[in-house]
């Protein structure tokens, strides 16, 4: 079903009158987690202006140590509502477990799948049957192949509105948080008919890399970009040492927008 046999011409996924992988760039961004009231609203007023239509902002957080922030959950759900009450944004939020997948239904316009989940196909198959668009993220160690089936799981059971997400994958190199296979999006563009978009946040893992890798996405094909967003990286309660600020983030919106139309 993600396969160009099944559908020659490339998708656009619509996400309430939102176009995903058309001939603008998309353009989703936000912090790595939902933190306070105050912290969000900022966050998305903020990427508002500069051009985003998405939020992004993590109210379930797959934390590498148990004792790190693990996220507001509804508390944090309801704070994103509230801020596309105040802006107009679509929603985008990752779910972690069937838990999330229930609270968040009513909250968000679009489920983010993370890298951690790629093979969780208990969860690929829950998202696929809720028909909710999903922003599917390829894993730290997941083959272009191994993706494309976790897509596959998704659509299987109905779900066709799936965008697949590029964010770095694991190499033996360390200067970078992960290695960002753009070779992906041209591979994943003439295999399959799904939309791409590239998170150069993840990638990178520090901010000054965020803004070359960014371009270069957009370069290389992809539909557009999910960045994260913070109004004060540096204290960030997740990934501090990758999120922009809102005027780093406005430059990088200006910047990219010379290489492709945004939406
Ligand atoms: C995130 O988007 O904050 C995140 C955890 O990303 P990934 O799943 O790509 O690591
Ligand atoms: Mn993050």
């Amino acid at each position: 079903l993600a396969g160009k046999t099944f559908r020659p011409e490339p998708s656009v996924i619509d996400v309430n009158g939102v176009k995903i992988g058309g001939k603008e760039l998309t353009i989703m961004a936000g912090p790595c987690a939902v933190e306070s009231y105050e912290q969000i609203m900022e966050a998305a007023h903020a990427v508002k202006k500069s051009g985003a239509q998405f939020l992004r902002g993590g109210a379930f957080k797959p934390r590498t140590s148990p004792y790190a922030f693990q996220g507001l959950e509804e508390e944090g759900l309801k704070l994103l509502l509230e801020a596309k009450k105040a802006t107009g944004l679509q929603i985008i939020t990752e779910v972690t477990c069937d838990r999330a997948v229930d609270l968040s239904m009513p909250y968000v316009d679009m489920f983010q799948i993370g890298a951690r989940n790629v093979q969780n196909f208990q969860l690929l198959k829950e998202v696929g049957k809720s028909k909710k668009p999903v922003l599917l993220k390829r894993g730290s160690s997941t083959t272009i192949d191994e993706w494309l089936n976790a897509a596959e799981y998704i659509m299987s059971e109905g779900n066709y509105n799936v965008v697949l997400c590029e964010r770095g994958i694991r190499t033996f190199e360390t200067a970078t948080r992960n290695t960002l296979d753009l070779s992906a999006v041209p591979v994943v563009k003439n295999t399959s008919h799904l939309p791409v978009i590239v998170d150069p946040s993840h990638a990178a893992g520090k901010s000054k890399y965020v803004v070359p890798l960014a371009r270069a996405a957009i370069a290389a094909g992809a539909d557009g970009l999910i960045v994260e967003v913070h109004p004060n990286p540096m204290c960030a309660l997740s990934d501090a040492a990758q999120q922009l600020n809102s005027s780093e983030f406005d430059s990088l919106c200006k910047d990219i927008s010379k290489l492709a139309p945004i939406l």
